[in-house]
C-alpha cells in the first residue's frame, strides 16, 4: 500500500476537480475507512461529514455489501448485457424498481450520475420521435444546476467555470433561473418561502419557443454541487404542471437526493412530485462500485418497446451496464437500506440535525445557513478579493481537526452517512463552531 507518499509519485495521477500542483506539495491521503469514519495515512480517525462524496449512504466498508462483491466476483465477474443477460442485473433492477417512487417501474442502468444525465437526456429525446413528435428538441436546465461533467450534463447544467472551456455544447438549450434568494430567504429552515414563482420563468421560455419543440426539463430537486439551493414551497409542484400541461417531460436528477438523504426514499417522495425520468447513481450502491440508474415511466418504457419486433428499441448502453458486481453490491446496499431503515431515517434526526447546523447562526462571517433532510449548508462571507479562501481553510482545518466537509465557492455542504448518530451531530457541529473561529 502507497502510504508513504512523496511529491515524485503523485505525478502519475492527474486528479479530478482538485488543484493537483497545491494538493501534492501537502497530500492528504484516506488509507481505510470504517461506518462514520476514515482513518488517514498518518493514522488518524476523521468523521466523514460528508458521506464520500454525497455517495456512502450506509457508511463505510459494510460487511454484507463487501462480501457480496467479493462472492459475485468469483462467481461471475463479468457478461455483457447487450444481447446477452445474467439473472443478477435482472435481479437488482426489481429490487430497486421496488424502492424508487410508484409508477418509475423501469430502470436503465449505467455507471455514473454523469452517465445517468445523458441517458437520461437521450432517452427524452428519442421517446418524442418514438411518438412521432421528433420536433420536440429542445432541453430546458436550470442555473446554478449541477449534472455531471459530460457535454449534454455541461449544456443543460448552469456552472460557468464548467462550460467555458469546451466550446459551443449542446445547441437547442435553455435555462431556468435559479431559486436562490438570499435577500428573502436567508436562514430558512427546510424549504423557503419566496420563489415558487421562479418556476413561471418555464412557461416564459416554452411561449417564446413554442412548446411543440420542448422535449425535457431536468433539475435536481435540491441542488447540493452548487451550494445546497432547497427549492422554494410550490416550486416542483409548479414545474410539474406546466411540464404537463404542454406535454414536455420532466426530469429529477436525484443522484444526490436519492436512496435516503432527505428523509424519504428519493426526493420525488419528499416533495410529492414525479417526474417522468429519475436519474440515480452514487447511493445506489453505496458510492462502493461505480453505477447509476435511469428510471422511467412505463409510458416511456412502453413506447419504446411498440415499435418493429426486430429492432434494438434504443440504440445505447454501456459495456458495464448492470455489470454483475455492481448488481451485486446494489443488491446487498438496498438490502442494508431497508434492514436498517436508513432510507427514512433521515426523518427522524432532520430536527436535530437542523437545529444542531442552525447553531451556528452567530458565528462569525456566516451569512447563510440552509438544510433539508440530512444535508446542510453554510455560507461565508468571501474575504474580499480572494473569493472561496475562507472555505478551503475551514475546509482545511476541519480535517486537521478530524472532521471531513465540503466546500463549493465559500460554502460549506455538509452530508453525512444515514448511520450518523446525535454524538457524531454533536461532533461535526461543535467542531465547526471552533474551525470557523479560528480561521480569518
Ligand atoms: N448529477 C448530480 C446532481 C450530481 O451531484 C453529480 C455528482 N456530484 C452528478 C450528476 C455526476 O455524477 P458522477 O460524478 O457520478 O458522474
Amino acid at each position: 500500500m502507497l502510504n508513504k507518499v512523496t511529491p515524485n509519485n503523485l505525478d502519475a495521477f492527474w486528479m479530478p476537480f482538485t488543484a493537483n500542483r497545491q494538493f501534492k506539495q501537502a497530500p492528504r491521503m484516506f488509507v481505510a475507512a470504517k461506518d462514520m469514519h476514515y482513518t488517514t495515512a498518518d493514522g488518524r480517525q476523521v468523521l466523514d461529514g460528508t458521506a464520500g462524496l454525497w455517495c456512502v449512504n450506509a457508511g463505510h466498508c459494510r460487511p454484507k455489501i463487501t462480501e457480496a462483491i467479493a462472492q459475485q466476483a468469483g462467481e461471475l465477474d463479468y457478461a455483457p448485457a447487450f444481447q446477452m443477460g445474467h439473472p443478477i442485473a435482472f435481479e437488482f433492477a426489481n429490487r430497486v424498481v421496488d424502492v424508487a417512487p410508484d409508477g418509475l417501474d423501469h430502470v436503465f442502468f449505467t455507471n455514473s450520475g454523469s452517465e445517468s444525465v445523458e441517458t437520461a437526456l437521450k432517452i427524452a429525446l428519442a421517446y418524442h420521435r418514438v411518438k412521432g413528435e421528433g420536433s420536440r428538441f429542445r432541453l430546458i436546465g436550470r442555473e446554478r444546476g449541477y449534472h455531471g461533467v459530460n457535454f449534454g450534463g455541461i449544456s443543460v447544467g448552469g456552472i460557468v467555470t464548467n462550460r467555458k472551456m469546451f466550446g459551443t455544447l449542446l445547441t437547442g438549450v435553455d435555462h431556468l433561473p435559479h431559486t436562490h434568494l438570499p435577500g428573502k430567504n436567508a436562514f430558512t429552515r427546510g424549504e423557503p418561502e419566496h420563489g415558487v414563482d421562479l418556476a413561471d420563468e418555464l412557461e416564459r421560455i416554452v411561449t417564446l419557443h413554442d412548446a411543440s419543440t420542448v422535449a425535457a426539463v431536468i433539475v435536481e430537486p435540491v441542488s447540493g454541487s452548487t451550494g445546497v439551493l432547497v427549492p422554494p414551497k410550490g416550486y416542483l409542484q409548479r414545474l410539474r404542471d406546466i411540464c404537463t400541461k404542454h406535454g414536455i417531460l420532466l426530469i429529477f436528477d436525484e443522484v444526490i437526493t436519492g436512496f435516503g438523504r432527505l428523509g424519504t426514499p428519493f426526493a420525488a417522495d419528499y416533495f410529492g412530485v414525479k417526474p417522468d425520468i429519475m436519474v440515480t447513481a452514487k447511493g445506489i450502491t453505496n458510492g462502493v462500485i461505480p453505477m447509476g440508474g435511469v428510471f422511467v415511466t412505463s409510458d416511456i418504457h412502453d413506447a419504446f418497446m411498440n415499435g418493429p419486433e426486430h429492432l434494438i428499441e434504443f440504440f445505447h448502453g454501456y459495456t458495464y451496464s448492470g455489470n454483475p458486481i455492481a448488481s451485486a453490491a446494489g443488491i446487498a446496499t438496498i438490502e442494508t437500506y431497508k434492514e436498517e431503515g436508513l432510507l427514512t431515517r433521515g426523518a427522524e434526526l432532520a430536527s436535530y440535525w437542523e437545529d444542531a447546523l442552525h447553531s451556528l447562526k452567530d458565528v462569525r462571517n456566516v451569512i447563510d445557513i440552509r438544510n433539508i433532510g440530512l444535508i446542510g449548508a453554510i455560507e461565508l462571507q468571501p474575504i474580499a478579493g480572494s473569493p472561496t479562501k475562507r472555505a478551503f481553510s475551514a475546509f482545511l482545518k476541519a480535517f486537521e481537526k478530524g472532521i471531513l466537509i465540503r466546500t463549493t465557492g465559500d460554502i460549506i455542504a455538509l452530508s453525512p452517512p444515514l448511520i450518523i448518530e446525535k454524538s457524531h451531530i454533536d461532533q461535526l457541529f461543535g467542531t465547526l463552531r471552533d474551525v470557523l473561529n479560528e480561521i480569518e
